[in-house]
């Protein structure tokens, strides 16, 4: 029987894994600048955490998670994203008693969902994301959004789109309900069952199916930014004069809404606007979740946060032709011929990767010629053959491959050669 990764998941390969590493020393680097720090939390979580912070009606929670009894019979799921428990820990942790608010957090790491699988969308994927807990100032909004734009930017891609909208408060949110069901209503039998059932458990999730996207009357759907109270409206003004400050355009979607519940004010998502993207567009997803701390057992605390998955990210960069810049070198091949050389090399190479060089050498007994080859793939930058008059004159000719240069080095000398001119 031949075994095979599972469905929906990725054996990333070695050739690939610099690409990956590149993305995330960018986002390492820039959850620096932006002073978000990490947190690791744990793979899996109560399963009760998901559906009080993700929601019960949400795509998520109904179909997609992986739950599982644990031995001791408590419900537990893998994580299908990181808000919730980051919100856990703050909670659990008391970190609303930091004197620094509002807390900024960023995490990375594998997520799970049962989904069908294809371009940009698997079972398990590594989600990138932040939260700024303890903040209810459109400033951070902004910066928030802008930090996600920053990513996508700083990796080199140019067909972006930033879309926007405002999800209201509360009395917003009842006012925007009502409307949908008298909207919806008398023609919900042409709808999914899944639709069938958000009309009165949530309406505002119909607006986000993927079934019934086409429908007419999706089109025509009463829009929430016409339900906006004045504050709302107020807090919507000063998110997208921040984003102006900030030189980020912004398109606004009044039917923009997100696939968890626990959404409201600030809602966005940036797409790939690159030609040959696929369907799947959206490269990043987020906005405010006022009100999720208090859910999940913590005081009254507002939040903003965003994810995005490194697949993804690296999907756009494929569609817009954009190779990134990895280094991936070889200082130094050392070729020995024969037992002696080859115990000369052993302690070289040792030298070598002390002071940092990247080295290597054979280790399945090929010939000289063999052994350069592998040099040559292997991209070296200097190759070294050690045989034995080098082994009598404790000295080696120094080949930097691009220029075909040689120059003699004692041995001695080897490491200061090397770092000088690597
Ligand atoms: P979609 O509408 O594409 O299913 P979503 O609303 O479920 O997205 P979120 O839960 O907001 O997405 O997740 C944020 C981001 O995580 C997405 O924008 C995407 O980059 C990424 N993402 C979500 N699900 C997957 C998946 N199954 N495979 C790869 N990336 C994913
Ligand atoms: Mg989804």
């Amino acid at each position: 029987m031949a075994f095979k990764v599972p469905r929906g998941t990725q054996d990333i390969l070695p050739e690939q894994t610099s690409k990956w590493q590149k993305v995330e020393s960018i986002l390492r680097d820039l959850s620096r600048v932006y002073r978000y720090k990490e947190i690791r939390t744990p793979i899996f979580e109560q399963t009760e955490l998901f559906q009080r912070g993700v929601g019960d009606t949400t795509d998520i929670v109904q179909k997609e998670m992986y739950t599982f009894d644990d031995r001791g019979g408590r419900s537990l799921t893998l994580r299908p994203e990181g808000t919730a428990a980051a919100v856990r820990a703050y909670v659990e942790h008391k970190m609303f008693g930091n004197p620094d608010q509002p807390v900024k957090l960023s995490y990375i790491g594998p997520m799970f969902r049962y989904e069908r699988q294809q371009a940009g969308r698997y079972r398990q994927f590594v989600q990138y994301g932040v939260e700024a807990i303890g903040s209810a100032d459109p400033a951070i909004d902004a910066e928030v959004i802008s930090l996600a734009m920053d990513i996508y930017q700083t990796v080199g891609l140019k067909d972006l789109k930033l879309v926007i909208n405002s999800l209201g408060d509360k009395e917003t949110r009842a006012a925007h309900r009502t409307a949908l069901i008298n909207h919806f209503e008398p023609s919900i039998g042409e709808f999914c069952t899944d639709c069938q059932n958000r009309l009165a458990k949530n309406p505002l999730r119909i607006l986000d199916c993927k079934k019934d996207h086409d429908h007419p009357l999706m089109k025509t759907a009463p829009a929430l930014t016409d339900y906006l109270t004045e504050s709302s409206a107020q807090y919507f003004g000063q998110v997208k004069k921040y984003l102006e400050v900030l030189g980020i355009p912004y398109e606004v979607d009044p039917n923009l809404v997100r696939g968890l519940d626990y959404y409201n004010h600030t809602a966005f998502e940036i797409m790939s606007t690159a030609d040959g993207f696929g369907a799947i567009t959206t490269l990043c997803g987020g906005g405010r979740y006022n009100g999720l701390v208090e859910d999940i057992g913590g005081p009254e605390v507002p939040g903003i946060g965003f994810a995005m998955s490194i697949e993804r990210l690296l999907l756009a960069l494929e569609a817009e032709g954009i190779e990134l810049d990895v280094k991936d070198s070889l200082d130094i091949y050392v070729v020995a011929i024969g037992d002696e050389a080859k115990l000369k090399s052993a302690e070289l190479i040792s030298s070598f990767r002390a002071k940092g060089i990247s080295a290597d050498m054979d280790y399945v007994d090929r010939k000289m010629k063999a052994q350069m080859k592998s040099a040559d793939r292997l991209g070296a930058k200097f190759v070294i053959v050690i045989g034995e008059s080098e082994l009598e004159e404790s000295a080696v000719n120094v080949k930097e491959m691009e220029s075909g240069n040689q120059e003699k080095v004692p041995f001695h000398d080897l490491v200061n050669y090397l770092l000088e001119n690597k």
